[in-house]
């Protein structure tokens, strides 16, 4: 008789970031097959299982889809339990469908267990809600990159939080002025959200160029409009606290109007 796979989120960085749901099926797991992006401490909640990586990033494919698929099914049917862990929620630009639809085709048995996804992690490490009474009342998870490769920005909800954008953010500026974003509208810049070197960075629509160098090669989320507002709080005079950090001030120059941060709690 076949296994069942479980799929689980295993939220955007660091291992604790996992639900506890989540950490207790791993625990079950026989094989994981496991994402780039998930963090390698999680294999410390499976340490007899199997660890098989089947990375890919963007549209680069490493292993393509189909035999991440092929392999879903093969490890199905040899053992017991299969978790498939994905990086964030799977339900979320996670290419859950196709294995979904793969192994239902199989008559293998799922489930999902949900994670914390890159938007909502972003919004905690950089301290700006999503929604905002009155004034971020829709948010909407976007994905910058279409099927071919191509870079479409849109202006559907009062939050527009962009995913895989971090490459392009020059041609994002551009497009999401032709989505019709004034100049002028807030944009925060949150990489490695959840993880220990989170940095966060302020811009607007018309300068978020600027944001490139300080999150080039980390993978990045791009808030744009109600909820990258900084809040109406009285600025702190001196660096300080949970949100900035001496070592980051002195990548502030090559990001023009940013004010990146970091995200992280010094020790105490
Ligand atoms: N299923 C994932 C998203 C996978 S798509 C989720 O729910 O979060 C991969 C994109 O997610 C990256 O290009 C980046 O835009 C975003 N991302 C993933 N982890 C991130 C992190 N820790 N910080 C910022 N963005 C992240």
């Amino acid at each position: 008789m076949a296994g069942r796979v479980i799929f689980i989120g295993a939220g955007p960085g660091a291992a604790d970031l996992i639900t506890l749901r989540g950490a207790r099926l791993l625990a079950q797991a026989d094989v994981v097959l496991f994402d780039a992006l998930t963090d390698p401490a999680l294999k410390s909640f499976a340490p007899r299982a199997t660890w098989v990586h089947v990375g890919k990033r963007g549209f680069c494919d490493s292993t393509g889809q189909t035999a991440i698929n092929a392999l879903l099914v093969k490890h199905a049917r040899e053992v017991g339990t299969v978790v498939r862990l994905k990086g964030g929620d799977p339900s979320v630009f996670g290419r859950l469908e196709e294995e979904l639809q793969a192994l239902a085709e199989a008559g293998i048995a799922c489930e999902v267990v949900p994670g914390v996804t890159a938007a909502i992690a972003a919004a905690a490490s950089s301290q700006r809600p999503l929604t905002r009474r009155g004034t971020g009342r829709s948010v909407s998870l976007a994905t910058a990159m279409t099927r071919s490769g191509d870079l479409n920005a849109t202006r559907t909800a009062d939050t527009e939080v962009f995913y895989m954008a971090g490459k392009q953010l020059a041609s994002l500026s551009r497009q999401l002025m032709s989505a019709t974003w004034p100049a002028d509208t807030p944009v925060s810049v949150v990489s490695r959200a959840g993880w220990p070197d989170a940095l966060h960075s302020d811009h607007t629509v018309g300068t978020l160029a600027g944001a490139s160098v300080l999150h080039a090669g980390r993978p990045t989320i791009v808030t744009v409009g109600a909820g990258a507002h900084a809040l109406n709080s009285p600025s702190p005079t001196e660096p300080s606290g949970a949100s900035t950090g001496e070592p980051l001030k002195s990548r502030a120059s090559p990001v023009g109007d940013a004010r990146p941060t970091a995200t992280s709690k010094p020790e105490p």
